[in-house]
């Protein structure tokens, strides 16, 4: 199966490794879930390395502390040595005509992701700076409120507040220069206001269906319709949490802490089913998700292609959810 997935932890990881170690990381070989090389070993066609900028105190257990912008650069820095090093085998893409180039010489791409778009600090400057460096998808928040929204929520008055007035000038700016914005940690309101506000598609780059898994970063299926209308996707998170029927709620974090590729297809199938084939993509999330993975690794995907065609996919509709719909939403948005 030729993956695009759009979104894993990974960057961060190497940051914290170079940080701990002071000494340069390599992504061709990691110790957690996704590395060069079995992404190499899996036919992967793309792979988007999220920058995602840590909690406030997270400085406590880590041991360092890094500014936003310092951060972001370190991520910067090793995604471009990384790739410079091995790019025999891979290169950089900032939109689906590169992925495209790339694999037909034979190399696999990467694609530079934001998650929490804090550090653009009421500055359209600071989003203009992460689009020259290479940043072509940006998660409007993470677990927290920042300038330009607000986060998913188990209370509806905090899920149902709309972007903020530099949100809504944000995600107007970031379609204009040509990057995806990404509502996966977004709350509804703010999913809403961006269904409005747009004009070309944008992502969920890792979320599933909350109909089959009630948790409060998956998309119900009211949800996953607007975003169908915009010609949007959203990548299958393969998080035991996210896949589970018996899942999360405002008082317990308890649920089943299996994720197999059956229960990945069963999502795959509803977002099918309601919001059409064209809605859906891959987000595997590795190396931010626990639990007992059937498929913990670029490298096992061959069994999700399987469990794709076990759910009536046929093999073009599952090249559109490995890779088409990918593409086709950075040809649309992306230069
Ligand atoms: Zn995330």
């Amino acid at each position: 199966m030729h993956a695009i997935d759009m979104h894993c932890d990974t960057l961060l990881l190497g940051i914290i490794q170079q940080m701990k170690e002071g000494k340069p990381v390599d992504l061709m070989k990691m110790t957690g879930m996704v590395d060069f090389d079995r992404l190499i070993r899996g036919n992967a066609m793309a792979q988007f390395f999220a920058v995602f900028l840590l909690p406030e105190g997270s400085e406590k257990y880590l041991g360092f502390k890094l500014d936003d912008m310092d951060f972001i650069d370190m991520g910067v820095e090793i995604f471009n040595r990384s790739i410079d090093s091995h790019s025999d085998i891979i290169a950089k893409a900032v939109n689906a005509k590169d992925i495209r180039r790339n694999w037909l010489n034979g190399k696999l791409s990467a694609v530079l992701t934001m998650e929490d778009g804090r550090a653009a600090n009421n500055d359209l400057a600071n989003i203009k700076k992460f689009y020259e460096q290479g940043f072509r998808v940006m998660g409007l928040t993470w677990n927290f409120e920042n300038c330009l929204a607000y986060p998913n929520a188990w209370d509806d008055e905090t899920m149902m507040k709309g972007l903020k007035p530099f949100g809504k000038e944000a995600v107007q700016y970031m379609e204009e220069l040509g990057i995806i914005v990404d509502t996966s940690h977004l709350n509804y309101g703010g999913f809403d206001d961006i269904c409005d506000i747009l004009k070309k598609p944008f992502v969920a780059t890792h979320s599933d269906a909350r109909a089959l898994s009630n948790h409060k970063r998956n998309l119900d299926d009211s949800r996953l319709k607007k975003m169908a209308a915009k010609g949007g996707i959203t990548g299958l998170n393969f998080g035991a949490e996210f896949l589970n029927k018996e899942t999360q709620s405002a008082e317990s974090d308890d649920h089943c802490k299996d994720s197999t590729a059956f229960l990945i297809a069963e999502h795959a199938r509803h977002i099918a089913d309601v919001a059409g084939v064209d809605t859906v993509a891959i987000g595997t999330d590795f190396d931010g998700i626990e639990g007992n993975l059937e498929i913990g690794s670029p490298d096992r995907m061959y069994i999700l292609e399987a469990e794709l065609k076990k759910h009536g996919f046929t093999e073009a509709e599952i090249d559109k959810i490995a890779y088409g719909n990918v593409l086709r939403v950075m040809d649309e948005v992306c230069k």
